[in-house]
């Protein structure tokens, strides 16, 4: 009866949904629930709540910072490039940069909000093509935010130390920005992966990758580029500053043909 009930409007994924009324535009529906007055439907719309507001704003805000500034840094030219955060853990929600957008110049719209099966709820366009590469790093490290970058200095090392299996460096004082680093005599190995249209395929093998060296903060993708990741996208945009210092040093004392220094060993 309507004056023994509470309404209330919760927003609710297509994937998560028993009943299905009005699909608006973003892929969510809006659902009109009449329940009594108790704690029970109170809490429930109170989490829902919760669960929608994410944090998509900040990520939008936050990503669009981090395009322009790598843009401005020649890292992801040519709309390459894709960036992503964690907004919801369980079940897994992404904000992620859309397919061909310009990094330099990213709008509001440009940054998706997805939910695990790429599904899009907000903002316009298709998820980047690599999405499946971010969800591996995301499950693989419980990783917070995962930035790739199409530098001219990862795809000249990646190439050069292709043979190798992967760069190491050592002797380094700015290896003391990654995570858990604590000297310079620390030696991080940059595994590299063959390249790979075949994104599903790629993704498969980054998770094997990942869970062969648990302990690197980044790999390189063959003559394509880095990706690092992060627990908040501020300590992932530290270690893209960091492995792209380190990587641009190798190939400007030209350490891409003789390995880097070796100490404390
Ligand atoms: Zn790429």
């Amino acid at each position: 009866m309507d004056n023994c009930c509470t309404e209330y409007q919760i927003r609710i994924p297509l994937h998560l949904m028993a009943q299905r009324t009005i699909a608006d535009r973003r892929g969510s529906i809006s659902v009109t629930k009449r329940s009594p007055k108790s704690a029970r439907p109170r809490k429930a719309a109170m989490f829902q709540r919760h669960a929608w507001d994410n944090g998509y704003e900040s990520a939008v805000s936050e990503i669009t910072e981090i395009g322009r500034e790598f843009y401005s840094r020649g890292w992801v030219l040519g709309t390459s490039g894709n960036f992503s955060t964690v907004l919801h853990r369980e079940p897994l929600w992404l904000a992620i940069t859309s397919t061909g957008s310009d990094k330099g110049h990213l709008n509001p719209p440009q940054i998706l909000e997805i939910d695990e099966t790429a599904s899009v709820f907000r903002g316009e366009g298709r998820p980047s093509a690599e999405t499946s590469l971010h969800f591996a790093i995301v499950r693989g490290r419980a990783a917070g935010a995962v930035l790739h970058t199409h530098s001219v200095w990862s795809t000249v090392l990646s190439e050069q130390r292709a043979s190798e299996g992967g760069v190491s460096i050592e002797g380094y004082e700015m290896l003391k920005g990654l995570d858990g680093v604590s000297s310079h005599q620390h030696r991080e190995w940059l595994p590299i992966v063959e390249n790979s249209q075949d994104v599903e395929e790629l993704a498969q093998q980054i998770s094997n990758t990942l869970k062969e060296n648990p302990k690197v903060h980044g790999f390189l993708l063959r003559a394509h580029g880095l990706y690092t990741w992060g627990a908040t996208i501020a300590e992932a945009k530290r270690h893209v500053e960091i492995l792209e210092f380190l990587m641009e040093t190798l190939v400007r004392t030209g350490s891409t043909v003789a390995r880097p220094r070796r100490v404390g060993l």
